[in-house]
Formats: structure tokens, C-alpha cells, sequence
């Protein structure tokens, strides 16, 4: 059987990728600690409930499953949160990886996927993000990030492991099919919240700062539908498993959009008033983040297909209207 361990299984992006893990031919096996995932988003394989700082744990689900590789999305991903509680970061998803690489390496497993993030890369005036940027990143989260991708490197001259490390731009959608989609408890990213104060289930969409140097005043992001993130997971798990070696990837449009845009295209999609208030900026967002980069559909054939802002939109929505996990 095609095994492959996915951490963070039943958080958003993982549900997503095991769907389409799937749909390719793989077996899923979710490797989840239930602390910001689902049960319920469970759905395309079994389920391991487990923690990465468990490391017999680790070994256990190994020895069980013989998998041929690891997709490691678990980790917290908060940027507000990791200014606030950067010991939590540092902690958590740089020691939790630390034992799942060495769990990964002692089971005579070699490929490794791993969910970095363009936080990495921090601010950068009038810089084209690819992928040979400087990563000085501004906050904890993508600082952690970071380590982690040094600690891939350093595991792949001493044992071999082979990964594909991919730096995501602002994730945003859901299944269409509405099987899984965005759910985090508090809620902190920007679509689902305002789909939320769209439909009353909570006060107005606050924008964290208004006097950004940028065209609105407003931070510019890249957004990617999370379909098309996870299908390049599925084509980078290609790559090692074809024996192509370690690369890094960007995944983005390359296509900014700042959160007055966001806001605009929500209204049109779906046909309602957006209640917003104008706030303080949040500490460690960056003024402008988007992808310099088509290393990946040059190299993987990716095509983010449904990545336009009013589709992401309308996924959500549908989810947000139909979609639920029972909490
Ligand atoms: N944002 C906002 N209000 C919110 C949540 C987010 O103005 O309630 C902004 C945030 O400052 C950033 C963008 O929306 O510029 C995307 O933030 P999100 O938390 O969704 O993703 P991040 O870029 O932090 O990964």
C-alpha cells in the first residue's frame, strides 16, 4: 500500500491534501493532536491521533503504516499569536518537527513534503519573491518556519532525506464539493472572518492597519486556492518518489491583492454588505507579500486552476453556508 503519513491531517490544508492524496492513489494516514484540527475532517484514510512531541508515538504509526513518505502541514500558524507567545513557536512546531524528521530518518523513510510559508522571507522593498530571496522573517511563525527548512537541509546531508519544501502565499477556499474546507476555533485569517460578519455570526471585520505603503494603505497578499496548493503537494510527492532530489517551491499567483480588494470582491460574490472597521496595524504583518516565482509550474507542471479571488471566494462561501464539523 501507498502510505503516507500526513500530520496535521485534519486541519484545513491537510484535510484538503489528503483528499486529493486520494483521488491519486495514495493512502492518507492523518497523524493529528485534535489541537486545531478536526475528527470529523477525516475522511480519506485512517486516523492516528497523535502528538509530534510524542516521539514513541511517531515510531509506533511508522513501524504500523511502512509509509513512503511524509507530508508535514501540523504546526501552529498564527502570526498575531507568535509575536504574542513566540516560546509556543519555537517550542511546538520546531521540536515537534525535530522528532518527526528523526522518526521519519530512523524508519528508513527518505521523503519528506513540508508546509513552509512565504513568512519566511519577511519584508522586502520592491524585491521579487522567488525562491534564492534572503529569508529574514519578521515574526516568530515564519521564523520557526525557517529552522525547520535548515533542519531539512542539515538531515539531508548527514542521512539522505530528500524534501520538497513548499513556501505557501495566503491559502484561501475550500473543497468545491464542500466535504472539508476552513475551520479554525478562534478563527484569525482574513477570508473566513469576514464571510463570518457577513452573515451576522460576528461583528464587523476589523482592517489591521490602514497607513501600509501601499496603493489603499492596506497589506497586499497573494491568495491560493487550496486545491490547487494541495495538487502541487501531490506533483512535488512525484517528484521525490521519480528521484528528482530536494527543491524548493513557492506556491502563489504572483497576483496581490490588499484586504480593501478582498473586501470588494466578497461583496460581489456574494451579493452582501462586508461591515468593516478601520483598526490598528497587527504586529508582524508585512506590508506586501506575493509570489515572484513560476519555479513551480515550470518544474512540477502545476496549474493553479481555481486561484482567481472571486472562485476562492465562492468556495468559501459554499463551505461556510454548507460545511460543518461537529465540535
Ligand atoms: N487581516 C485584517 N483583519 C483581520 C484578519 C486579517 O485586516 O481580521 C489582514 C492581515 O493584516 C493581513 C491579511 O488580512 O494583511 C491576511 O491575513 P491572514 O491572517 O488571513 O493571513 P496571514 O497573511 O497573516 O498569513
Amino acid at each position: 500500500m501507498n502510505h503516507v503519513i500526513v500530520t496535521g491531517g485534519a486541519g484545513y490544508i491537510g484535510s484538503h491534501a489528503c483528499k486529493a492524496l486520494a483521488k491519486a492513489g495514495y493512502v492518507p494516514v492523518t497523524f493529528d493532536n485534535l489541537s486545531t484540527g478536526w475528527q470529523d475532517a477525516v475522511k480519506f484514510g485512517p486516523f492516528e491521533q497523535g502528538d509530534l512531541l510524542d516521539r514513541a508515538r511517531l515510531d509506533a504509526v511508522f513501524a504500523q503504516y511502512n509509509p513512503i513518505a511524509v507530508m508535514h502541514f501540523a504546526a501552529l500558524s498564527q502570526v498575531g499569536e507568535s509575536m504574542k507567545e513566540p516560546g509556543k513557536y519555537w517550542f511546538n512546531n520546531v521540536q515537534g518537527s525535530l522528532n518527526l524528521i528523526e522518526a521519519t530518518v530512523d524508519a528508513g523513510v527518505r521523503n519528506f513534503v513540508f508546509s513552509s510559508t512565504c513568512a519566511t522571507y519577511g519584508d522586502h522593498d520592491n524585491v521579487t519573491l522567488d525562491e534564492g530571496v534572503e529569508q529574514l522573517p519578521i515574526n516568530a511563525y515564519g521564523a520557526s518556519k525557517r529552522a525547520i527548512e535548515d533542519m531539512l537541509r542539515d538531515f539531508e546531508g548527514a542521512s539522505g532525506l530528500q524534501s520538497v519544501i513548499f513556501r505557501y502565499f495566503n491559502v484561501a477556499g475550500a473543497d468545491p464539493e464542500a466535504e472539508v474546507g476552513e475551520f479554525h476555533q478562534p478563527e484569525t485569517h482574513l477570508i473566513p472572518l469576514m464571510l463570518d460578519a457577513i452573515d451576522g455570526k460576528r461583528d464587523a471585520l476589523t482592517i489591521f492597519g490602514t497607513d501600509y505603503d501601499t496603493p489603499d494603505g492596506t497589506c497586499i497578499r497573494d491568495y491560493v486556492h487550496v486545491c490547487d496548493l494541495v495538487d502541487a503537494h501531490v506533483l512535488g510527492l512525484q517528484r521525490l518518489l521519480e528521484g528528482h532530489g530536494s527543491r524548493v517551491f513557492n506556491l502563489g499567483t504572483g497576483t496581490g491583492f490588499s484586504v480593501r480588494d478582498v473586501i470588494d470582491h466578497s461583496r460581489a460574490v456574494t451579493n452582501r454588505e462586508v461591515p468593516y472597521n478601520e483598526g490598528d496595524r497587527r504586529p508582524g504583518d508585512c506590508t506586501k507579500l506575493v509570489s515572484g516565482s513560476t519555479r513551480a509550474e515550470k518544474e512540477l507542471g502545476w496549474e493553479p486552476k481555481r486561484s482567481k479571488m472571486d472562485l476562492m471566494i465562492a468556495d468559501a462561501w459554499r463551505w461556510h453556508q454548507t460545511g460543518h464539523y461537529n465540535t
